[in-house]
This record gives structure tokens, C-alpha cells and sequence, in this order.
């Protein structure tokens, strides 16, 4: 028997994900909020989840530590989706990435903007996209601190009821992609151990209908 890991992060996808995977016969049989467990074996023999880093979800996908992860859009662009397929958008932890700043700053003025977020690779893309140099500088949390210090003239980071920026002074100034948790599967596992992993997805894919339409 072949045993499937799901990768998943803590906090608000595992919360989120927990009823869908509940309909789809698959609980775990740990909390991983009083655990210090990092592998939870689930109902099922041959299924158990690990609970990684949300950044890292993708990376133990695509080099087969996990046959399965639960990530937000937003780590899959940035993570570029090599060796991975998205069959199922679950359709949670919905929110949108976002340039934002202060209320009048220039997009497209003459001056050089420096840019800072945790999403480097998604914001080097829309910036080329519409062609504006920018300089990015690297952070790994609360983007929303760095205007505020002159660090930088704008953040790239995901908005969500748009309260954190508000209570910053900052508003959204340019919308890049609307984000929500995607299933993702190792493009090389979904050949070789296809039976039960088409067998979860579709069963998956039932119990994200049903939540739509409840
Ligand atoms: P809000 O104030 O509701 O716009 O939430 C923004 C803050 O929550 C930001 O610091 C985001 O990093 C974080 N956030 C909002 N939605 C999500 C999500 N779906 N996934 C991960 N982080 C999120």
C-alpha cells in the first residue's frame, strides 16, 4: 500500500480545509494547534497529512515528499508551479494580491519606484508586464510597515478586507490576481498512484460543490 501525504500549513487553510477533506472521508487524528507533530495520521491507513511551512507546500509537492498539498494561489505564482498540476480550486482563503501605497502615488511617473514584498517573482513579472522599472526589496513579513519608514514607495501583498492597509494609511492602488487555495498534485504521483488520488479529487471536487451551493 502506498501512502498519501498531504501537505498543508497551519492556521487559516488547514482550518478552512478540514470540513472539505471531512466530506471527502479523510480526518486527521491530531490537532495540529496543540500538537507538536508534524506528520498527523488521518482515519485512513493510507493517508496522512504534514503540516509544512505555507511557502513550502509547493516545494514538497514538486519533489515528491508530498503527493498532495493545500496552497493559496498567491505561493503557487510565486513558486511557479514546476512538477506540479492545480486540478481543484477549493475556493477558501479567498483574497486578492495587491500593489498598494499611499493614496497619490504616481504608478507611472518618471521616478524609479522601489517596491517591497514577499512575492518577488509575481511583482517582477506585473511591473515588467507593464513595463515600469522598479527596485525590489525583499521582505517576509508586515510589508505593510515598510512605506510607512521610506523603506520603500509601495508593497505587493495579498488584501483581504483592505483593514490592515486602512489602519496603515495605505489603500490598494493596482489589482495583480484574485487568490484562493488550490489543490495541488505531483505531476509525477498523479501517473503512478492515479486510482486513489483521482478517487480523493473527485470526491473533493463533490464536497467543494456542495459547500457552493449550500
Ligand atoms: P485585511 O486587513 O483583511 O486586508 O488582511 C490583510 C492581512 O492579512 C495581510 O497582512 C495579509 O498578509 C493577510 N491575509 C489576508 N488574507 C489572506 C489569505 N487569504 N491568505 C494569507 N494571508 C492573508
Amino acid at each position: 500500500m502506498s501512502v498519501i501525504n498531504i501537505a498543508l500549513s497551519k492556521g487559516r487553510i488547514y482550518e478552512e480545509t478540514l470540513p472539505l477533506f471531512a466530506a471527502a472521508g479523510i480526518e486527521p487524528q491530531d490537532d495540529p494547534s496543540t500538537s507538536r507533530k508534524l506528520i498527523l495520521p488521518s482515519n485512513r491507513p493510507d493517508v496522512q497529512f504534514l503540516i509544512v511551512r505555507a511557502s513550502d507546500v509547493p516545494t514538497y509537492v514538486q519533489h515528491g515528499g508530498a503527493q498532495i498539498g493545500v496552497v493559496g494561489k498567491d505561493v503557487l505564482m510565486e513558486h511557479g508551479g514546476e512538477g506540479l498540476v492545480e486540478p481543484l480550486d477549493l475556493h477558501i482563503a479567498k483574497c486578492r494580491l495587491m500593489v498598494a501605497g499611499y493614496p497619490d502615488t504616481q504608478l507611472d511617473g518618471q521616478q524609479r519606484l522601489r517596491v517591497a514584498t514577499k512575492y518577488v517573482n509575481c511583482t517582477r513579472e506585473h511591473f515588467a508586464k507593464h513595463a515600469r522599472q522598479v527596485e525590489i526589496i525583499k521582505l517576509y513579513g508586515s510589508m505593510e510597515l515598510a512605506p510607512l519608514v521610506s523603506l520603500c514607495d509601495l508593497i505587493v501583498d495579498v488584501v483581504d478586507s483592505g483593514a490592515t492597509l486602512a489602519a496603515n494609511g495605505l489603500v490598494p492602488l493596482e489589482h495583480i490576481a484574485d487568490i484562493s487555495s488550490r489543490i495541488v498534485v505531483n505531476r509525477a504521483a498523479l501517473k503512478t498512484n492515479n486510482q486513489p488520488i483521482s478517487e480523493l479529487l473527485q470526491k473533493l471536487e463533490i464536497a467543494v460543490k456542495e459547500k457552493q451551493s449550500a
